[in-house]
């Protein structure tokens, strides 16, 4: 922890901000934040806390506990940016596979570290990473790193591919236990149209949390119902995955992975496009979404190719929605990986209550993750806290002007290894 006036390290801290606010309730302007061996005390007005013996700071602005990113591809940190890809899923893969064949592992695992780096600078301290291939890359930089989380290591497996991608769901059960250094190490079957349901079965009985893209493109739709269309083109002609074997469920992708995903602890990325019926049913198998607002807009899947995303009727039926960012190429921020811009747009464009927002950056994306609600609020297990501009004269009318802000976060209590899991 940092010190002050030549004070030493571990000295209590008494933090005087405009304004504190978390999604557990604690909202109080002025605030005062009181911090004893890098732990959050009490956080509450000034005069509650009254006189204590702390190191007094005065900073301006809004407190407020780091943020959860439930998706993210971190090993596609290290190329910057790319042009949004719109309709061209088929041509942005293509793209991706071909970064991805001519990296060494150690470029991978630089990327990472950049990835890291991005995220934290982005106000971060939780995070759900999609591990490529090496998974170690992944995996040890995360471990070493102040974020904890969940690395899912990424498997592909389709008709005659599928035995091979079951071997591989129990090689990485081999080669890393459930819990590693702060990180917990799942699966993740990409997506129904790349992956075989016995590979999701497989992924599910290891009891590991499982993540999947799912109901991210419109053609994965059209083939999963008739094996047609553009992914269908995709697999067989750029990717060469296509075999006899592979089975056409001629069901929405929701209804073909129920199983597996009622199953265990399932986080799906996107679930763009999904009808009532299938909200509905994801709220009964217990499974959480997580929406990343600027990937769905970088690939079409917003307005007004699509006329909404659905994850207020998702919400409604009772799912625990959060936000992640996906990979960094397909957003306009290259300087942070923040679910705050996730945040940002959606209060601009559409208007989002605010809290809802703080809501969905913290408590739901630490309840995708397997990690307790109280590690993203203020209070002895908070694994981290922000300071933003801020202005207004209540704490939410604060909280909205810190999301429509552009400004990165400020740590005023980093994220830290000596803060563990409590879930
Ligand atoms: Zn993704």
């Amino acid at each position: 922890m940092g010190s002050s006036g030549g004070q030493p390290v571990d000295s209590p801290r008494l933090i005087r901000a405009d304004g504190a606010i978390d999604a557990a309730g604690c909202a109080v302007s002025p605030a005062a934040m009181l911090v004893r061996q890098g732990r959050v005390e009490v956080v509450d007005r000034p005069q509650a806390i009254g006189q204590v013996d702390a190191v007094i700071e005065q900073v301006r602005g809004l407190l407020l506990p780091g943020l959860v990113n439930a998706h993210a591809h971190l090993d596609l940190s290290g190329q910057g940016i790319w042009p949004p890809a719109g309709n061209d899923f088929r041509g942005w893969v293509g793209q991706v596979r071909a970064l991805r064949a001519r990296r060494t592992a150690k470029e991978v695992a630089a990327a990472v570290e950049q990835g890291i780096g991005l995220a934290l600078a982005g106000g971060t301290c939780l995070i759900g990473d999609i591990a490529g291939d090496p998974a170690a890359a992944s995996i040890n930089a995360l471990a070493a790193s102040p974020l904890q989380g969940v690395a899912w290591v990424e498997v592909f497996g389709l008709g005659s591919g599928a035995a091979a991608g079951i071997q591989r769901v129990e090689d990485i059960c081999g080669d890393w236990p459930e819990q590693f250094d702060g990180i917990r190490v799942g699966i993740s079957p990409h997506a129904p149209y790349s992956c075989d349901r016995s590979i999701y079965m497989a992924a599910a009985d290891t009891g590991r949390p499982v993540s999947t893209h799912l109901a991210e493109l419109k053609p994965e739709l059209e083939f999963l119902q008739s094996g047609s269309g553009p992914l269908r083109d995709m697999l067989e002609h750029d990717i060469g995955v296509w075999s006899a074997q592979v089975e056409i469920p001629g069901c929405h992708p929701v209804d073909h992975l129920a199983e597996p995903l009622g199953q265990c602890a399932a986080l799906c990325a996107h679930c763009n496009w999904i009808e009532p019926e299938h909200a509905q049913r994801l709220a009964q198998l217990g499974v959480c979404v997580v929406y990343c607002p600027r990937a769905s807009r970088a690939f079409g899947h917003s307005p007004p190719t699509l006329p909404s995303h659905p994850w207020q009727m998702l919400s409604a039926a009772g799912v625990k929605v959060c936000l992640g960012t996906d990979s960094l190429l397909c957003l306009d921020t290259p300087d942070r990986l923040s679910v705050l811009d996730e945040m940002r747009l959606l209060m601009v464009r559409d208007g989002v209550d605010p809290l809802t927002l703080l809501e969905m950056a913290t408590v739901h994306g630490a309840e995708a993750l397997g990690w307790s609600r109280a590690s993203v609020c203020l209070g002895p297990e908070c694994r981290g806290v922000l300071l933003l501009p801020a202005a207004g004269a209540t704490p939410r009318e604060m909280l909205e002007s810190a999301i429509r802000g552009d400004q990165l976060p400020q740590w005023i209590l980093p994220p830290s290894r000596s803060i563990s899991k409590l879930s």
